[in-house]
């Protein structure tokens, strides 16, 4: 996992990140303050983050009355931890949501903006991972249908597939 006091360049616009302290999450997060207002988590911090998911004061007042740089967000980004190609994700049931991950290390940038509207979107961490899962279970099983035409899949294999997703998703979830 990353070292979280070492300063690392936006994935979108290249430019250095200034970590905020989060008093109640006990966490630095990296925000590009000078470029494109983008949040980068770690995957340690997002999880914390999740677990106390009324408070974002701190960064809202980090980024409020700032104007940032437009990025391009189809645009592949590199993950400034590890240098993985990052893959984009969407996190709302909508779609109109789209962060970057590294499947590497873990870590997850948001587009400024993002963030506050994905919470506006899903006002608590349970109804957000409901409706992501959902959403992954759609996704996940129009890939096993095309994956059982290609390789006969078995039934069998598949809820073993589907329950072993289920402990993935809900292992968090109080
Ligand atoms: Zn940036
Ligand atoms: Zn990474």
């Amino acid at each position: 996992m990353a070292d979280t006091t070492k300063i690392i360049n936006c994935p979108a616009c290249g430019k250095e990140m200034t970590k905020i302290f989060m008093s109640k999450e006990g966490v630095n997060i990296d925000i590009c303050l000078n470029g494109c207002g983008g949040i980068l988590f770690d995957n340690r911090e997002l999880k914390k983050f999740d677990e106390y998911s009324e408070n974002i004061d701190e960064l809202k007042q980090a980024i409020q009355d700032k104007t940032f740089e437009q990025t391009d967000e189809n645009k592949v980004r590199i993950c400034p931890v590890c240098n993985t190609s990052m893959v984009k994700n969407s996190v709302s049931a909508k779609g109109d949501i789209i962060i970057d991950e590294c499947y590497n290390c873990g870590a997850k940038f948001f587009d400024h903006g993002e963030l506050i509207k994905m919470r506006e979107e899903y006002p608590t961490e349970k109804d957000r991972r409901q409706a992501l899962l959902s959403q992954t279970y759609n996704e996940i099983g129009s890939k096993i249908d095309d994956l059982e035409l290609k390789n006969n899949m078995n039934l069998a294999k598949r809820s073993k597939f589907l329950k072993a997703m289920d402990k993935l998703f809900y292992k968090d979830v109080s």
